[in-house]
């Protein structure tokens, strides 16, 4: 089994979802008492929060970038970056080491292909529904992808930080995705990506509205696909 490692810290609440996902998936796999070989280089998301807030990317790459080298240096043999948004400066970490970085939105693609959804909804931070850098991941491979309106994306973004990455699971705040999940379904939308690693703390397949793809599972199961067939 080669050796997964972690960039997480972004937020703590969903990296140690992803390190129960992956041993739990090991179990699965492996059975007996097998678990995931990792390593975790988990990082202050007070600094990362700053660095997304001012816009300053070059700068949160170059942050990223020296702790996935960490990673590698400590005997990692690929990276998975435990957060949606910070794939914004997927290149920088790449261009960083010398093993692979596993990209969130590639693992979802598959997910997607092979349920044969083109028109997907999706949920994240502000940065990852408005910018391009992840919605063009998935366009280039031909799926249309919808986001909710400006005003539901505020909403959206508040609850993932002001609760979600501080351990908060409000029912109240369940129900404001679901409404939002219903009025995307209305538009159009076959599924939803849960396109934030914290989200699947508060929505999963039995309260959203539509098929839900959680790229913290799915990225924990790619992750796994790659370690146990290389
Ligand atoms: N974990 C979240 C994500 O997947 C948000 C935290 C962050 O901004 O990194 O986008």
């Amino acid at each position: 089994m080669k050796v997964i490692g972690l960039l997480g810290g972004m937020s703590w609440e969903s990296t140690l979802y992803y390190y129960q996902q992956l041993n739990r998936e090991v179990r699965e796999r492996l059975g007996g008492l097998h678990s995931a070989e990792c390593v975790l280089r988990s990082v202050d998301f007070a600094d990362i929060e700053e660095l997304q807030a001012s816009g300053s990317w070059d700068e949160a790459g170059k942050y990223l970038g020296q702790r996935a080298r960490q990673l590698e240096l400590a005997g990692a043999d690929c990276v998975l970056i435990c957060t949606n948004t910070m794939h914004r400066v997927y290149s920088a970490v790449q261009e960083s080491v010398d093993i692979p970085v596993l990209h969130i939105a590639d693992g979802t693609g598959d997910a997607l292909e092979r349920s044969g959804i083109d028109k997907v909804a999706l949920l994240g931070t502000r940065y990852t529904m408005e910018q391009a850098f992840y919605r063009d991941r998935l366009t280039r491979r031909g799926f249309e992808v919808l986001v909710p309106e400006p005003e539901e994306r505020a909403r959206v973004h508040k609850i993932i930080y002001h609760e979600l990455c501080l351990g908060q699971v409000l029912d109240s705040s369940r129900e404001t995705y679901v409404r939002i999940i219903e009025s995307l379904a209305e538009r159009g939308a076959q599924a939803v990506i849960l396109g934030c690693t914290e989200i699947g703390l508060l929505i999963d397949e039995h309260t959203s509205p539509l098929p839900v793809f959680d790229t913290t599972l799915i990225h924990a199961q790619s992750a796994l696909d790659w370690a146990l067939r290389t």
